[in-house]
């Protein structure tokens, strides 16, 4: 009894489409390519409900006849191969013919299409995979493909699609890479009938770069230029002081295809070594073009990742040009770039100034009133061992460089240090005297009116459920004083645009959510002061060196520097001892001695 069958073709589709299809976003990266490949101009996304209700692509390309729209929902059919060898020179972005039959398999589906010069335009809906007859209708020129009801038919797959929130924020860095790989196409995207994004045509890479991401930005670029037989590079990085905690700003594009590629990023970061704080990232917008015979794009089923045929000589190529770029610009930007953040410094000072100043006033009658009200404990808020990859910069600030450590001193299990004392030792928690440290500094330099603020170059976008969105917009003004501007930022995202000059690399999602948590627990609306007090505790918390994180001598000697200069670091904001003390004659006593 032979056991082999051979699948139908829906099932095939269906299995094709978990590969290619994830989510809303791989629909949108389906058709956007389609209409590109299309030639338009212009490409117009309508959502509905994040993608999961519609998602339709409508362009102005050249158009579908009657024959094709009748073909584009069956597998392997395509219009970009002609002959097998094309496989390997593939000059558009599609061209497996996989992509509209694995959405007609898991949606209800519609083409409508008319060429260029054609009387009337012809439709076809697809549902599950079961195509219904092809109908003449009126149409504009080009092609709109409706997506209703995505996995409809497959209810694991729509179980685990992601909130609206998240699904957008897919969807929107989807068309990011289209419009920054490109410029001369107009891209809107409208979500609920209302415009989530607009990026009409622009005349370069670097004019669509303002548009997406700032005028600040930007006035930072470096432009990498490198023409070679095999590839040529051409884009723009940001000198090494911009930096992100992930890669995900690491643009880079092959033939107009954006890829991730460990070899091309092993090449940027290695650009870069030992010009950034460890597990940063740099930000970079790389536009490639090798011969489409150089490189394989057929090895991953969305095309995200390329083989090379020559890997070794585009790695090296993509160093120089950008080590050489940042070797060019190091000696001008370097000076530069501070009086460039002074000035941002004086411009918000400035245009800040008045409103911060009266603000400030209050701030510090709060604050020399409630000092020590606050240091009283707070349970919930201290999380031991958490990650944090940075040494917070109050304490760098502090570093004697070159000084000989007098005192002797030992770090114990990347938690506690040991130091030696006039009359015994010092057990001291890490975390928690870094804490108290900052959090004096925060209140002394909101009490002296000198909370500066530093812009963030990029804004930080946090996704927020609805409630939460509430309630974090509910402490704008308070958190703008503490020097966190927010905003609104499209649906339930909010923008972080600055942060307190003496807090740097703090992580925004988490301390937001540490907010939230407690405003959450709070039975009754806490009032400002409370909320502010808390906000003071956070930052501290999130600012400090954490329970687990290894110091090296110079940032322990900074601590204990600080200690001796502040009183009242006995005691972490939570109340909890910052010291353990043991006297010498205790430990004689215990050992007998006397
Ligand atoms: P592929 O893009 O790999 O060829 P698809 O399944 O994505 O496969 O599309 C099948 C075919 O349908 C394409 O080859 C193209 O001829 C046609 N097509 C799809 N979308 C469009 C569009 N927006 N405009 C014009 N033709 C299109
Ligand atoms: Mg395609």
């Amino acid at each position: 009894m032979a056991d082999i069958k051979i699948l139908p073709q829906t099932i095939v589709n269906k299995i094709a489409a978990g590969e290619v299809i994830e989510r809303p976003a791989s629909v949108i990266k389906e058709l956007v390519e389609n209409s590109i490949d299309a030639g338009a101009l212009r490409i117009e996304m309508q959502l509905e409900d994040s993608g999961k209700k519609l998602i339709r692509v409508s362009d102005n390309g050249a158009g579908m006849e009657r024959e094709d729209v009748e073909l584009a929902f069956h597998s392997h059919a395509t219009s970009k191969l002609k002959e097998a060898e094309d496989i390997f020179s593939i000059d558009t972005l599609g061209f497996r013919g996989e992509a509209l039959p694995s959405i007609g398999s898991v949606s209800q589906a519609r083409i409508l299409s008319r060429p260029k010069g054609a009387l009337t335009g012809s439709e076809i809906t697809i549902e599950g995979g079961n195509l219904h007859k092809i109908k003449e209708k009126g149409a504009p020129e080009g092609t709109q493909v409706d997506v209703h009801n995505l996995f409809y038919n497959i209810p694991v797959r729509r179980k685990f699609l992601k909130s609206t929130q998240t699904e957008m924020a897919h969807i929107s860095e989807m068309v990011i890479r289209f419009a920054l790989a490109y410029p001369n196409i107009h891209f809107s995207t409208l979500h609920n009938g209302k415009n989530v994004s607009l990026f009409p045509s622009a005349r370069n890479a670097r004019e669509r770069i303002e548009t997406i991401f700032g005028n600040e930005m930007c006035k930072e670029l470096i432009s990498i230029n490198s023409e070679e037989p095999e590839l040529s590079i051409f884009g723009y990085v940001l000198p090494p002081t911009y930096t992100r905690p992930n890669s995900k700003m690491q643009y880079v594009f092959l033939n107009g295809r954006f890829i991730r590629d460990s070899t091309l990023h092993h090449a940027i970061n290695n650009a870069y070594r030992n010009l950034l704080m460890s597990k940063r990232s740099p930000i970079v917008f790389l536009f490639l073009h090798v011969d489409s015979s150089e490189v394989d794009v057929n090895v991953h089923p969305t095309k995200r990742e390329v083989r090379f045929r020559n890997a070794g000589i585009i790695h090296d190529q993509i160093y120089s040009a950008i080590n050489s770029a940042l070797k060019q610009t190091q000696s001008q930007y370097q000076p530069s770039l501070q009086t460039a953040n002074q000035d941002t410094y004086s411009k918000l000072e400035t245009s800040h100034g008045k409103r911060e100043e009266s603000v400030m006033e209050s701030m510090s009658d709060f604050f020399s009133n409630s000092l020590e009200r606050k240091i009283d404990s707070q349970a919930g808020l201290y999380e031991k061992g958490q990650k944090n990859e940075y040494v917070s910069q109050p304490l760098e600030k502090f570093i004697p460089s070159g000084n000989i450590l007098l005192t002797s001193f030992l770090q114990i299990h990347n938690s506690y240090i040991v130091e030696e004392t006039d009359q015994g030792l010092n057990i001291i928690d890490q975390h928690a005297l870094h804490e108290i440290i900052l959090y004096h500094e925060i209140c002394d330099h909101i009490k002296n009116s000198k909370l500066v603020t530093q812009n963030l170059l990029i804004p930080e976008l946090i996704e927020l459920t609805p409630a939460d969105y509430v309630a974090i917009m509910d402490l704008k003004d308070m958190l703008n004083r503490l020097g966190l501007e927010i905003e609104e930022f499209g649906k339930n995202t909010i923008a972080i645009r600055t942060h307190p000059q003496i807090l740097k690399n703090l992580n925004y999602g988490d301390l937001v959510q540490s907010l939230l948590k407690e405003i959450n627990n709070s039975e009754v609306r806490p009032n400002t002061d409370d909320v502010l007090s808390k906000v003071v505790n956070i930052l501290a918390c999130k600012g400090a060196v954490k329970s687990g994180q290894k110091l090296n001598s110079q940032e322990i000697q900074a601590l204990l520097d600080k200690k001796k200069k502040s009183s009242m670091t006995n005691f972490c904001p939570h109340g909890r001892p910052t010291i353990l003390e043991f006297k010498i004659s205790d430990l004689e006593k215990q050992f007998k001695r006397k």
